[in-house]
């Protein structure tokens, strides 16, 4: 039987509604309007289309926003400089640093400069620390996306064996992280797998929930995973398409039509993870505005 396809729009407007919600009671209660401050450094055209989006979901959720451009050949110094003005800014609860940032600028120093009770994207320092402990913290968005993307479709990670191949700061070891706790949503037995792994398809075969992010287009088959799996596709790879309007389409890292052939769920790309992404960055920067995340 085909798999079940994983709606993340569906999911992600969910959560949207939620923090739409949150935000209303936030502004009634307290007067507070959660404010995010979008830097990008450079240009490049996926950032400009997560611009459009972020700035598309602000505005449905009654934000504050700003976008900072600056020439791709800003010294680090003027960043944050930036940075720190925002790190002071009332009206800002949230900052979200476009990555990659061009050579002369030293991603670790940027990510460190940022207040971490703005960090909406979870990689400073201190939100890694504390997520590793599991103390409540800023958690990345697209690996809390791909947590609530297996809750919400009621395929609960507790208890079963979730193989993650791709171990990158922003995707594969966060999602460890997270899905490691012994928390609700969580309490996995986790395998993380890279190009390390001697035989990939041993290690995929294994696993009740599959995650790819490994960003190579359509490596994993349906002959690597076990029959009545959920795939999680975290990939979005552009690949030529001469019969594509604009050249290329995009796809993900699961070679979705042998994947959906023996898997019980799995996500589509685009439509999966992707919308995920925003949703939760949304509701980072409304739960940095409300605060009282640092108490403990
Ligand atoms: P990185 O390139 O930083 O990391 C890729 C990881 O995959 C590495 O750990 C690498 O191993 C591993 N890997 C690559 N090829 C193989 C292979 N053949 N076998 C086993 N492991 C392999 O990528 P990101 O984590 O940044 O992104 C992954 C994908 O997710 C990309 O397609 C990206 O576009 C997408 N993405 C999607 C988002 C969304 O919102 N949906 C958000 C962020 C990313 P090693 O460490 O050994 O090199």
């Amino acid at each position: 039987m085909p798999a079940t396809l994983i709606d993340g729009k569906k999911i992600a407007a969910q959560i949207k509604q939620e923090v739409k919600a949150g935000t209303e009671k936030l502004k009634a209660d307290r007067r507070i309007t959660p404010g995010l401050a979008y830097i990008l450094v450079g240009e490049n055209p996926a950032s400009e289309a997560y611009v459009r989006m972020k700035g598309k979901g602000c505005e449905e959720m009654g934000f504050y926003s700003i976008t900072e451009r600056l020439p791709a050949n800003t010294p680090e110094s003027q960043l944050l400089e930036l940075i720190r003005r925002l790190n002071h800014d009332r009206l800002i609860h949230g900052i979200l640093v476009q990555l990659p940032l061009p050579e002369q600028i030293k991603e670790s120093r940027v990510l460190t400069t940022i207040d971490y009770r703005k960090d909406v994207d979870g990689f400073h320092p201190v939100n890694v620390g504390r997520l590793v402990t599991g103390q409540e913290c800023l958690r990345p968005c697209t690996p809390v996306g791909v947590q609530e993307l297996l809750v919400r479709s009621g395929n609960d990670p507790g208890g079963k064996h979730v193989v993650i191949v791709g171990r990158s700061n922003i995707v594969g070891k966060p999602l460890l992280n997270i899905l490691l706790q012994k928390q609700p949503g969580a309490n996995a037995v986790v395998t993380m797998a890279h190009t390390g792994a001697r035989d990939l398809s041993r290690l995929t075969k294994l696993a009740d929930i599959l995650i790819a992010a490994m960003g190579r287009a359509e490596s994993i088959k349906g002959d690597m995973i076990k029959p009545g799996a959920v795939v999680i596709d975290v990939g979005i790879n552009r690949v030529e398409d001469p019969t594509a309007k604009n050249g290329y389409r995009l796809t993900g890292d699961v070679h979705f039509p042998s994947v959906s052939q023996v898997a019980a769920a799995v996500t589509p790309v685009p439509g999966g993870v992707g919308p995920m992404t925003i949703a939760i960055l949304l509701r980072n920067t409304l739960r940095a505005a409300q605060g009282n995340i640092y108490s403990d």
